[in-house]
């Protein structure tokens, strides 16, 4: 009996010997370990541990049978059914094949052995059979902040119905996605405001700005003379423009003039500070064209409201950001019909439903791209 459970014990260590590759990190984090398993002979490990222990990311390409994997803000391209990479130009064979299994990709071990401390030797090392890492850089999407529009002595666009506030929507709104995020997704969710405050447009954007958040969002709703205008819009920043545009452009940066100090308080946000900041959102304009493309589908096909489409304007609220961002038009509250919808907290389900799995699939994009 005892030899038995001297052998039992001793095939769970062997086994537990080629279960994992330590990794050690350089500077202070807690270590981490690479799962392995056997596949035939060869000690093989699933490719997106490497996400977990170097914070890479992994992205399939079919059409080329490649994966392209970023990390240490670097790529290798690894040809799929095949033991060689490329990096930097140079070909690099790990003598092992990937494998395919149940729609994952493995690695052989001999790549983090062998190849892995040879291409980033200023980062990775090996030491008593452990890898030694530099900490890992994340790129992922972390933190987004969303910003409920207007706030405090600023009520925003005021219901057909006048006892609807713009101000009051934008913040239910805003809370319930906030949760919904963080109930759903591995990302920080912050708010400019969490209750009825006036918050500055240049505070809004300074606040996701020294975040350092990844995604910035300002929901509204909108105002227009004609009581027949419905429907949803998405804005990203430019200065060129149609008139449409213009005039919800002027009714969002109002709020300059009329609470932040009138013309001179104008004149501040147009300053040549603002204008090299707008620069800061140029580089951000096709994500934020993207992002604004998905929200915008996805609001209109689950609401089956107007599409009034995706636009560009110069709102004060998104110059200045260095980083994707957003303002959404939910719908006219000076629209009957649509502000009878906005105050329904069903609706206001179904408009944070549609503004969550926008912001789902954006998260995937932008972490593959990163
Ligand atoms: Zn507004």
């Amino acid at each position: 009996m005892r030899l038995i459970i001297i052998a039992v014990l001793l095939i769970i260590f062997c086994c537990s010997l080629n279960a994992a590759v330590n990794v050690k990190y350089s500077s202070g984090l807690a270590s981490e370990s690479i799962r392995t398993e056997m596949i035939g002979q060869v000690e093989y490990f699933n490719i997106f541990e490497m996400n977990k222990v170097f914070k890479a990311t992994v992205q399939e390409d079919i059409l080329d049978q490649r994966l392209n994997v970023n990390m240490y803000n670097e790529q290798f391209i690894f040809l799929i059914d095949s033991s060689f990479l490329m990096f930097k130009g140079k070909q690099y064979n790990f003598t092992y094949s990937i494998i395919q299994k149940d729609g994952n990709y493995f690695l052989p071990v001999t790549f983090l052995m062998n190849v892995l401390p040879q291409i980033l030797s200023n980062r990775i090392s090996l030491k008593d059979g452990n890898i030694i890492a530099a900490n890992p850089i994340d790129n992922r999407l972390r933190t987004i902040v969303l910003d409920p529009g207007h706030g405090g002595k600023d009520p925003g666009a005021i219901g057909n119905s006048k006892t609807n506030f713009e101000k009051e929507l934008t913040l239910l709104i805003v809370k319930k996605l906030k949760k919904k995020i963080e109930d759903n997704m591995n990302v920080k969710v912050l708010l400019t405001r969490d209750k009825d405050e006036f918050v500055s447009l240049q505070q809004r954007t300074q606040f996701a700005n020294s975040n350092a958040a990844n995604l910035f969002i300002s929901i509204h709703c909108n105002a227009h003379r004609n009581e027949e205008v419905d429907g949803i819009e998405v804005y990203y920043l430019s200065t060129a423009k149609t008139d449409e545009a213009r005039a919800v452009e002027a009714l969002e940066n109002k709020v300059v003039y009329d609470y932040e100090g009138g013309e001179e308080a104008v004149q501040k946000y147009d300053d040549l500070a603002f204008i090299l900041a707008d620069m800061a959102q140029s580089e951000h304009l096709e994500e934020s064209y993207q992002l604004g493309m998905k929200l915008q589908n996805n609001l209109v096909g689950d609401t089956g409201s107007n599409n009034r489409g995706v636009k560009q304007a110069n709102f004060y609220v998104l110059r200045g950001a260095f980083m994707p961002a957003v303002l959404v038009e939910v719908g006219f509250l000076s629209n009957k019909a649509e502000e009878k919808k906005l105050i329904k907290p069903s609706y206001q389900d179904k408009l944070v439903e549609s503004l969550f799995q926008g912001i789902q699939d954006f998260k995937y994009k932008y972490d593959q791209m990163q």
